[in-house]
């Protein structure tokens, strides 16, 4: 067959291995079936089937004959038949694609109840509740789903037959209610969309099917990819899958749960049930579940039972799998499985702890945590210390500690957002429409739900923190406020929300940077054993350096002196420096940033004992030093007893149309050599008084924007002079490196000369990816995310380093440097060395390290381990391959 894909009765004709072709669920329904687990019989029809339906607009047309022939395969195991009045076979038509899109494309239950089926189940099942009850939610699901109606007024009929009722869930409705309002909901499909509703159940398999399909392309779904970037060419695939049922009494249940805590990583289990439920119930937060430690008294042999299965997926997956099952008449069933979302900090201990179990290697473990997702575990907690109200508690559904304006809508997150406000999203509960607005907001807060509600999925995905299942939140949407018991907190208030406890607060509190658990250090030096690349930092200050080195730093990769020119004694000498008439003037003023520079210089040294420390001379433009409004310029004319006249005529001749690419950089000091000499007497007199300190010192002196080597040669001679007169005075000689940036195009052309002079290079992509592109970096704004909509270019360059262009560059420099001098040592310390994806580039050129700011250090040293060990699995790969073909 050419479209479906068969499971039941312990064989199956897909697997895991079929994700592409059977999307995530189907190929696990399969592997599942195969492994012996309790699935009902079914079949999937491929993600062929979709893109046929993207291009033509139809189904393919043998598809219905296969899907006869799949629906006998399912007849044949489960006794029943499909649309037979005394008999049905009911089956749920699932939607699943390669990757897990939550929520997307919504499932339709019991499909093949019509008028005459329903009083078939009712008599087989002696239970005319459950029929009706199961043909009441079938007409609503497919309405909504297929026909498009939406829910609001079946809700509404629902509603009123409660009240009418006198009771509080669904389950307690009387017979005659429940026939009523199918009677009601019919008339309803009618109204809604002029044809009675579909009674033959093929015609409605045919329609749920080709829903399906379409639904691939609706706006919510095509957002969702958008964000997680998720292919649109992939498709989805279709389950069609006998019903089991979970709302047949009070010993049948629907469930979900996790093999291990997905908030913690704590190795137990962690799931909930609701008795006499089917489906959405559990996620859609009507009736608070209960907490699967519940079924162990309630029904200890289903629960044992469970419990044995969690152990056997998670040894036939090796990892923490997130499971679906249902309960009919104590009997149990799988409907999914996958693997298991967890926050970050849970992944990390969840890979360590599975190592430790032997269940995976290190290699394996430390390629389970998402480079960039670890980021998140540098966020922000509640301080130990800090004083506050706590209004209300919920579930903790997500950690790390978030304030925030307290926001109702997603709309209106993303107005605040736009505007540079931090937003909560507090909704009564969130549906996939408000994902937009939640990768936008600082973390949620919900009044329904539960640990596995929708908005507790996406926050733990996004790593952000969220409060769930807040019972005593009212929400009052018209109103633009929340009522906490009688406290009113109105739309715009500031909030702050614990993901850990639950707690919700009034008011801003204040946060701590979160620090390294122990198996996070644990996996991260498992890291450092696999990675080939060295991790630097990108410091100006002892401070940040100490903490970069706390994360892991090996070096300072990039220290920018002019940060040390601001600050208002330092500024001032600047700018008398800047404003000086002749050498001498110049000699003068920076003689007073001489002993300051030194000091910083100390500082630095020490923080970072044996590790090299590599220094730019100065870079940017003189003007950014200068004031820039009238007061300013007053004050500096003050200041340095010269005329305001003066000021303004040097501002302005500093003045330069493209200050980018003008007087700066290594044009400074050649310009002004007596700039550079300071810088250099500055670093090395602070490295003789370290080391005469005991302590190591490996200063390495970068010279910027360097497009020709004759550039660096002035520059270089100008460092090696005054390091030999610093030595000479002071008696104490330093081994040092002098290199260069390479940003200029040129530079990256004309790498092979400048290799014989300079001792490194770095790599300074931010510049390198502006002159290439001859994007401004400060700009970009303006145009690149319409390039970016538009696909002409992937990604931001600027974030992730562009292979194709500037990369090609990068290559071309390295090729020709090794060649002229093999020992060079290369790194990069533009933004993208904290970037994973361009890390792993770098990796492949061959860099010997890169250097990110002190937070991405833990970033970096993850994802150069991911570059080294994908790299050997593609070796490893290749070797199989080899042996295979002889
Ligand atoms: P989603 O991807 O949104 O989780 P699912 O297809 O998994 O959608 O189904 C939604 C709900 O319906 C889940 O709770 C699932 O367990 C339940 N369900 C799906 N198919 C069946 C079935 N054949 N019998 C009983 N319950 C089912
Ligand atoms: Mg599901
Ligand atoms: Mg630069």
């Amino acid at each position: 067959m050419k479209f479906i894909y068969r499971f039941g009765n312990g064989h199956a004709d897909g697997s895991a291995q079929m994700r592409d072709e059977l999307g995530g669920k189907g190929a696990n329904l399969a592997e599942m079936t195969n492994i012996g687990f309790p699935v009902p019989p079914g079949f999937t029809i491929s993600t062929r089937a979709c893109r046929y339906y993207m291009r033509h607009k139809c189904l393919p047309t043998r598809l219905p004959a296969e899907v006869r022939q799949g629906l006998a395969f399912i007849e044949e195991i489960v006794g029943r038949k499909f649309g037979d009045p005394d008999n049905p076979l009911l089956v749920s038509v699932r939607s699943g694609a390669r990757k897990s899109m939550p929520g997307m494309m919504d499932t339709v239950l019991n499909l093949g109840l019509n008028d005459v089926t329903v009083e078939g189940l009712a008599r087989q099942t002696k239970n005319e509740r459950f029929a009706l009850d199961s043909y009441r939610r079938f007409i609503q699901m497919f309405a909504d789903v297929v026909l498009s109606t939406g829910t609001a007024e079946f809700e509404e009929c629902l509603g009123a037959e409660r009240r009418r009722a006198n009771v509080k869930t669904d389950s307690e409705l009387p017979l005659k209610a429940l026939t009523r309002m199918i009677v009601r909901y019919k008339a309803l499909v009618k109204e809604r969309t002029g044809s009675p509703f579909p009674q033959a159940p093929d015609e409605q398999l045919r329609m749920a099917i080709e829903a399906v399909l379409k639904s691939w392309n609706n706006q919510r779904a095509v957002e969702y990819r958008r964000i997680y970037n998720i292919p649109d060419a992939w498709g989805t695939a279709v389950n069609i899958q006998a019903m089991v049922f979970g709302n047949l009494g009070q010993s049948s249940a629907t469930g979900v749960a996790f093999t291990r805590n997905p908030a913690t990583g704590e190795r137990r289990y962690y799931g909930e049930y609701l008795n006499n439920a089917q489906g959405e119930d559990i996620v859609a937060g009507i009736r608070t579940p209960k907490p699967l430690d519940r079924l162990e008294t309630e029904s200890p042999r289903v629960f044992r039972e469970l419990i044995t299965w969690f152990g056997r997926l998670e040894r036939h997956y090796q990892d923490v799998q997130d499971v679906e099952f249902t309960i009919e008449n104590g009997r149990l069933y799988f409907l999914q499985c996958r693997n298991g979302k967890r926050t970050p900090a849970a992944a990390v201990k969840i890979a360590y702890d599975m190592a430790r179990e032997h269940l995976i290697t290190q290699k394996q473990a430390v390629m389970r945590v998402n480079p960039e997702e670890i980021s998140t575990l540098l966020h922000p907690e509640i301080a130990p210390d800090a004083k506050y109200e706590v209004v209300t508690k919920g579930l903790g559904a997500s950690p790390g500690a978030a304030w925030g304006e307290m926001t109702l809508s997603s709309e209106r997150v993303g107005q605040l957002f736009s505007a540079g406000h931090k937003t909560i999203l507090v909704r009564h509960q969130t549906s996939a429409e408000d994902v937009g607005g939640m990768a936008r907001a600082q973390g949620f807060l919900t009044a329904a739900g539960g640990m596995t509600s929708h908005a507790a999925v996406v926050a733990r995905g996004m790593g952000k923190p969220c409060v769930v299942g807040c019972d005593a939140l009212r929400v009052d949407y018209q109103a633009h406020k929340v009522l906490v018991g009688n406290r009113e907190i109105n739309e715009g208030d500031i909030i702050t929300i614990n993901g850990q406890t639950g707690e919700v607060i009034c008011g801003k509190v204040e946060l701590i940077e979160a620090s390294f658990s122990d198996e996070f250090e644990a996996l991260l030096s498992w890291a450092d054993k696999f990675k080939k690349l060295d991790v630097r930092t990108n410091a100006d200050n002892p401070k940040d350096a100490a903490r970069a080195r706390e994360f892991g730093a090996q070096g300072i990769g990039l220290c920018r002196t002019e940060h040390m020119f601001f600050g208002p004694d330092r500024i001032t000498a600047m700018r008398e420096m800047i404003l000086a008439a002749d050498a001498t003037g110049r000699r003068k003023a920076l003689a007073k940033l001489l002993p300051i520079q030194r000091n910083d210089f100390i500082g630095l040294f020490r923080a970072m004992d044996a590790s090299p420390v590599t220094i730019r001379t100065l870079d940017p433009p003189l003007h950014e030093f200068l004031p820039k409004d009238d007061a300013g310029i007053h004050d500096v004319a003050r200041r340095m007893g010269v005329p305001v006249k003066k000021v303004k005529q040097t501002a302005d001749q500093l003045h330069e149309q493209n200050p980018m690419l003008g007087f700066r950089g290594c044009r400074l000091g050649i310009a002004y050599p007596e700039i550079s000499e300071m810088q250099a007497r500055a670093i090395f007199e602070a490295a003789c008084q370290v080391k005469s300190e005991g302590v190591q010192v490996i200063p390495e002196v970068m010279i910027p924007l360097i497009g020709d080597v004759k550039e660096f040669v002035l520059q270089c001679e100008v460092v090696k002079r005054v390091a030999e007169q610093v030595f000479k005075k002071t008696g104490v000689r330093v081994n040092y490196h002098v290199g260069t940036m390479i940003e200029v195009p040129r530079a990256a052309l004309t790498a092979g000369d400048i290799a014989q002079e300079a001792d490194f290079f770095s790599f300074g992509t931010n510049d390198l990816t502006q002159m290439t592109f001859g994007f401004s970096r400060d700009d970009v704004g303006r145009f690149l995310p319409r390039y970016l909509e538009q696909k002409i270019i992937p990604n931001d360059p600027f974030k992730t380093i562009d292979t194709e262009g500037v990369g090609v560059l990068v290559r071309l420099a390295i090729r020709k440097a090794r060649r002229a001098k093999p020992e060079l040592e290369i790194g990069i310390c533009g933004e993208h060395g904290g970037d994973p994806d361009s890390i792993r580039f770098c990796h492949q050129v061959g860099m010997d390290y890169v250097s990110c700011s002190p937070y991405r250090v833990p970033v970096a040293r993850l994802a150069a381990a991911h570059a080294a060990l994908l790299e050997e699995q593609q070796a490893e790969r290749k070797a199989l391959r080899a042996t295979k073909q002889k």
